[in-house]
């Protein structure tokens, strides 16, 4: 497998701890998806530009795992041809590509305009209702989600409860950026093609632009709005604070 090297803002260091770190996410991936210690449950991923590692970890535990892909009808390309090839690599047999209902969308934003005039009604038409109605079926979630991309995400636990009262747990919540690019290297992971064009966090086509160097990754999403979020993490914009940090998964 081939992989470019990274650009220069990125030639960070692995945590001193970075071993242990990739085994407890191993380890808490392993109790949720194979002894399934709350029941079923489901992987959500953008495909983005560090989605590999979370799903590589979750290939290793069992690559049948429900994997949640929200296709919002306005991604770019690139994360499309992504997603069907890294799904290949790493073996992951159960993708569920989640769509917006269509008529919902064809009466709601008939132009495709509405991320202009009102982003978090297109959010929540093509990404968080759909999700929701998946996710009705799950006990618990998973989400890659790190502590590192600041803002709301700063004081981000590994093991939160979601509004509905699933179990939801972001195993990379304490990685830092060197670790991320050091899993990328130790087990040779693609990217997503636009991580290479400045594109660190990589959402919606409209919504998303590249960051310059030493930029937040998460600069690039909704820039030049106060939005930071979907809304698929928040709850009426704020954090969802029902956290339950369980050490021992850390
Ligand atoms: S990120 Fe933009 S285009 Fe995508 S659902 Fe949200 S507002 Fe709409």
């Amino acid at each position: 497998m081939h992989v470019l090297p990274d650009r220069k803002t990125d030639q960070l260091r692995p945590s001193s701890n970075f071993d242990q770190l990739e085994q407890e996410a191993l380890e808490l991936l392993r109790l949720i998806f194979a002894d399934k210690i709350h029941g079923k449950a489901a992987l959500v991923s953008s495909f983005g530009s560090e989605s590999a590692v979370l799903l590589h970890l979750a290939s290793r535990v069992d690559p049948d795992i429900p994997v949640l892909f929200i296709d919002t009808l306005m991604l770019f390309e690139e994360t499309l041809h992504y997603q069907l090839e890294l799904a290949q690599t790493l073996g992951l047999s159960n993708v569920i590509r989640i769509l917006p209902d269509l008529h919902k969308a064809r009466d709601a934003d008939p132009y495709g305009r509405l991320h202009l005039s009102d982003p978090d009604s297109c959010c929540d038409l093509r990404k968080i209702k759909p999700l929701e109605e998946n996710l009705c079926q799950y006990n618990a979630w998973v989400s890659g989600r790190k502590r590192f991309h600041g803002e709301d995400r700063a004081l981000l636990a590994v093991q939160e409860v979601d509004e509905q009262g699933r179990h939801k747990f972001n195993p990379l919540a304490d990685w830092q950026a060197g670790d991320i690019k050091a899993y990328f290297e130790r087990h040779e992971l693609p990217r997503n093609p636009l991580f290479y064009r400045g594109f660190r966090s990589i959402g919606c086509s409209p919504c998303t632009v590249a960051v310059g160097d030493g930029e937040d990754a998460r600069s690039g999403r909704w820039q030049g709005q106060e939005k930071t979020e979907c809304g698929i993490h928040l709850v009426d914009g704020k954090l969802v604070k029902k956290n339950t940090a369980n050490e021992a998964t850390r």
